[in-house]
């Protein structure tokens, strides 16, 4: 996390997007209101991008957007963003294109049991720090013709430098962790050039100048992917913080997800040096949208996680404690909790609490 000075104000863009964006991002705004003295004043500042942004504008992401987060915001909350099912021409993911303008490298997501009792595996508590700028998401695919049919082939790009970024984020995360626990996820025994220059770099970390024995009481394990994904499901327990190229971590995370029960509990930051933005790791939830049931518990801690990572951990505690009684006293969840209240009956619960 990067220092904060003492601020008078805090200014959060706020990027509702798609779908339950548009439901969940304002719960995250009345609960960060609710925290009252223990975060600088916030200012909201409301901003657009998305596809029906695109489908009214032409454009996903605009230009103003992006400046106003530079120049005014101290940090921002996405929503979601809802994706056509076929390629229209001119469409990309302003999210995507978002984590690379504002240079936000690390994806973080921290996924934890409050509620075994709803159906989550106990004793979960670990944290995927994805890196967010390459991998296969640098999005260079060819289609050639060869002698047997269409070949087609994309590009996976890892640098050493955003590996060592990724994983001076991952140890300092680790690091400030009771468990002090790292685990580097790679693939090295199949892509050894990539994967390995990945695992090389990140366990290069802690003998990097300037570090001077900081991470020493980090312990460092590594797991090929796939028996990562096995032990995920069968002893979760093991697991403290992961740091994966992208496309690994982006299942990871996922596949984390489904041991606590719902999308819609599952937070992150996208974080760099200089900026954090907050987003829930579900999607637009067509299936839902418009119904006024979508769960706000995503996006309420991930604005605690970009609070925290700001450096204002007792506004970012008071939102957790408050989720997690909501959670485990589950009197007022939402129907993917097996519950029966809307958005804004969970919202007065968390308020309460607050
Ligand atoms: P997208 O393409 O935007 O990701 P999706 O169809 O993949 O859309 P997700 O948002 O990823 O939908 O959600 C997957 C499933 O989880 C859906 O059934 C959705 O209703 C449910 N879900 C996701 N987020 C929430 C939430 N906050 N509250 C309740 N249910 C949710
Ligand atoms: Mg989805």
């Amino acid at each position: 996390s990067f220092s904060t000075a003492a601020r008078q104000t805090l200014k959060i863009g706020l990027i509702p997007a798609d779908g339950i964006g548009k439901e969940v991002i304002p719960a995250a705004r009345a609960a960060i209101i609710a925290l009252g003295s223990d975060i600088p004043k916030p200012e909201f500042i409301d901003l657009v991008a998305g596809w029906e942004c695109f489908t009214r504008t032409g454009v996903a992401l605009p230009e103003d957007t992006v400046q106003i987060l530079k120049d005014e915001c101290d940090c921002a909350l996405f929503g979601s963003v809802s994706s056509p099912s076929r390629k229209v021409v001119g469409y990309s993911s302003p999210i995507v294109a978002l984590r690379k303008k504002l240079d936000l490298y690390a994806n973080i997501r921290p996924v934890v049991s409050v509620a075994p009792e709803a159906g989550q595996k106990p004793s979960v508590d670990l944290i995927v720090v994805r890196e967010n700028t390459e991998c296969l998401y640098v999005k260079e695919e060819t289609l050639t013709s060869g002698a047997n049919g269409k070949e087609a082939r994309a590009t996976r790009l890892i640098t050493e430098h955003a590996s060592r970024r990724i994983g001076q984020m991952a140890f300092e995360l680790a690091n400030s962790r009771p468990r002090k626990h790292l685990t580097i996820i790679h693939k090295s025994n199949v892509l050894s050039i990539t994967d390995g220059l990945f695992r090389e770099t990140v366990r290069a970390v802690p003998s990097l100048p300037g570090i001077d024995g900081k991470y020493d009481g980090v312990t460092i394990a590594e797991q090929l992917v796939d028996s990562a994904v096995y032990r995920l499901f069968r002893e979760p327990e093991i697991f403290d913080v992961m740091v994966a190229p992208n496309l690994y971590g982006d299942i990871l995370s996922d596949a984390a997800a489904a041991l606590v029960g719902s999308l819609g509990l599952i937070p992150s930051i996208n974080a760099g040096d200089n900026f954090v933005m907050g987003e829930p790791v579900h999607g637009s939830a067509p299936d839902i949208e418009g119904k006024g049931i979508a769960n706000p518990l995503a996006s309420i801690r991930s604005a605690a996680l970009m609070l925290r990572h700001l450096g204002y951990t007792k506004g970012a505690d008071r939102l957790d404690i408050a989720v997690d009684q909501v959670i485990r006293e589950a009197k007022f969840l939402t129907p993917d909790l097996k519950g029966t209240s809307t958005t804004s009956e969970v919202l007065e619960a968390v308020l309460r609490k607050l």
